[in-house]
């Protein structure tokens, strides 16, 4: 494989694009907005010359990188040569069976479609296809040129020269690949998030505050930041809606999401994105929010 594009370059197709493209393949990154891919292409000779800064990368290899990737607004045109395909589009149900119906139509019949949806099942998008074999997950981690793993999602009809074809590829990018079948959550959201869930109802039943469960989680399980924290930085309405994923398709009340993030999620505090969750972040600064809400 040595075609690949790229479907979507917000803050996962930009970095899809970019360790495609670092890593010596031919990629097209498209979107329906060019506002969105003029950032993109910025973004990502940001971050190369952060890596060229750490000698992570030459000057020359950034050039090189960047020579390989192509944009465009004209999906039939960013798919007419493609090997594979990688979805990082909105993550909107609609948008991606639409997507995938259009991929299945122009793509050449050998090339593999693979999305990086967090919480859409995989069957459900291979059934909008008539390449259900050779449709898969692939949900690489933020920040992707830093995260090593990708989740590789099998669908029901997946075959595994398909599972095969993007362990190697993911292989061929520096990253790890592991691979999981296709239920609700798959393994990483399905585990995260019933944790960031019982860290929300821990803090509305008033068993700690904020900056307390943070701590404790941060220094008692050698976690990087505290799930409140880490809550805020994925978004709590993206937190909402995968926790809904999980208790509609794995019908246990354990995955009910607790009424207080539904209520901050109503109230528009989405966290990092809308400047206020667990945490305040005007003016660029962290402090807990002392709400009654949290009482
Ligand atoms: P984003 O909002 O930053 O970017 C989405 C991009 O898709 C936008 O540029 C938008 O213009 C474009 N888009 C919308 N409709 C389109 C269409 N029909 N065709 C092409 N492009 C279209 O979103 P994101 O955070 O990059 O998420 C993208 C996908 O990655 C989602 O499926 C999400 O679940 C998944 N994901 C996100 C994260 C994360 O931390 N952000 C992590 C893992 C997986």
């Amino acid at each position: 494989m040595k075609n690949i594009t790229v479907i979507g370059a917000g803050t996962m197709g930009n970095g899809i694009a970019h360790v495609f493209a670092q890593s010596g393949f031919n990629v097209s990154l498209f979107d329906i907005s060019a506002e969105a891919l003029e950032r993109a292409v910025a973004t990502i000779g940001k971050n190369m010359d952060r890596q060229v800064a750490k000698e992570l990368l030459t000057e020359a290899q950034k050039s090189e990188a960047l020579a390989r990737l192509t944009t465009g607004t004209d999906l039939k045109v960013a798919v007419s040569n493609a090997d594979l395909v990688v979805e990082a589009a909105t993550e909107n149900t609609d948008i991606k069976f639409q997507l995938f119906k259009d991929l299945d139509a122009m793509a050449p019949k050998a090339c593999i479609l693979a999305s990086n949806t967090s919480s859409i099942s995989i069957t459900k998008i291979a059934a909008q296809t008539n390449r259900p074999d050779k449709v898969i997950g692939m949900h690489f981690m933020n920040p992707v040129p830093v995260m090593k793993l990708v989740e590789i999602i099998n669908g029901y009809s997946t075959s595994e020269a398909t599972t095969a074809a993007v362990v190697e590829m993911s292989q061929s990018l520096g990253k790890v690949p592991v691979s999981c079948n296709d239920y609700p959550g798959f393994v990483a959201n399905r585990i995260l998030m019933p944790m960031i869930n019982e860290a929300i109802i821990a803090l509305h039943e008033g068993v700690a505050g904020v900056e307390e469960i943070d701590t404790i989680m941060k220094l008692g399980m050698a976690h990087p930041m505290g799930p409140l924290q880490l809550a805020d930085f994925i978004g709590l309405d993206v937190c909402l809606s995968i926790l809904n994923v999980l208790y509609d398709g794995l019908g246990n009340t354990k995955y009910a999401p607790c009424p207080l993030l539904v209520n901050m999620v109503t109230a528009g505090k989405k966290g990092v994105k809308s400047g206020e969750g667990f945490y305040d972040y005007a003016a660029g600064l962290k402090n807990a929010v002392v709400s009654n809400q949290f009482k």
